[in-house]
């Protein structure tokens, strides 16, 4: 596979990333900082309820050349099943900036019931704490998990979430509730494109179906939770049915292991396709 770039030489793209904003480790800054050591042309930020990251992201993307693409993560549920969506190319930002506050103030609600049903487990950790790990950005279960270890309830987090937080584990309890059409809906009033977030063996033509009749723009279809046959088929799904491909690490600031940032390969070709499908849904003119 290339990147497409001129004189032959590979220009790969990552889009999808956190930061300090929601449940990533590293600032907005520091990830562009990685992006730039990591040869990447652009990086889509992708907070999960938060576009707080995006202005310290694009000031040092300007300093380093890196193009910065204003993103989220946002969750929506079909009955139990919670999906993740990515809105990318995000420009009309007032209504949903209201959006996301509602959401993030609904996380501070549900890490207050898990702290609350982790007492009663005999895992008490302080709220505060948890706070204070989330910082300013989205309060997350990852937050959570990294309270659990320091209290020496769990070794590590991902006991945290096999034992406490995982869905159907004792202390779960699920976000907000958007349905998928209302988080495409948010989506597309920001001028954003909905990408159906790593689908992975999931991601079948019933559930991609599911997603277009909602208005989904696309598939990520590279993503390191994806198997090679994943890939091949979700590539296929969207050649099919004429979406736009993504793909990215979903980096949460490790720059290691199989999330490391630009770790995807995913080429600049694909971000070009975006761009054109968000021209072509403005000359449009369409808000849904
Ligand atoms: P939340 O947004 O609060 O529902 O937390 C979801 C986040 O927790 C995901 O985006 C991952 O960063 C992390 N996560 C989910 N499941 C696990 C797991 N089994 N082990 C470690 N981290 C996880
Ligand atoms: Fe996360
Ligand atoms: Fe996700
Ligand atoms: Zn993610």
């Amino acid at each position: 596979m290339t990147g497409g770039a001129p004189g032959g030489m590979a220009q790969w793209v990552d889009l999808h990333a956190h930061s300090t904003a929601s449940d990533g480790t590293l600032s907005p800054a520091a990830m562009v900082g990685a992006a730039h050591r990591a040869g990447l042309t652009a990086l889509a930020l992708t907070d999960h309820d938060s576009i707080d990251g995006i202005a310290e992201a694009e000031s040092a993307g300007r300093a380093l050349g890196v193009e910065i693409i204003t993103g989220v993560e946002l969750s929506a549920y079909e009955g139990s099943r919670e999906i993740h969506i990515l809105g990318l190319h995000l420009s009309d930002l007032a209504e949903l900036e209201r959006h996301l506050t509602a959401l993030r103030s609904s996380r501070r609600t549900r890490a207050e019931r898990i702290v609350e049903r982790l007492a009663s487990l005999g895992a008490g950790v302080s709220l505060d704490r948890v706070l204070e790990i989330a910082g300013p950005g989205a309060i997350g279960r990852p937050h959570i998990a990294q309270a659990l270890v320091e209290g020496g309830h769990v070794k590590d987090r991902r006991e945290a979430f096999d034992r406490f937080l995982g869905a159907g584990r004792p202390a779960f309890f699920a976000k907000q509730r958007l349905t998928i059409a209302e988080a495409v809906r948010i989506i597309h009033q920001a001028g954003g494109l909905a990408i159906l977030a790593h689908p992975g063996p999931h991601g079948t033509r019933d559930r991609v179906h599911q997603f277009i009749l909602a208005g989904g723009d696309g598939i990520e279809v590279r993503h390191p939770g994806h198997s090679a046959e994943d890939t091949v088929r979700l590539k296929a799904l969207v050649d099919h049915y004429r979406l736009v491909p993504s793909g990215g690490s979903d980096c949460h600031g490790s720059m290691e292991g199989p999330r490391a940032l630009g770790g995807m390969q995913v080429p600049f070709d694909w971000l070009q396709q975006q761009a054109t499908r968000v021209r072509e849904r403005a000359e449009k003119g369409m808000v849904a």
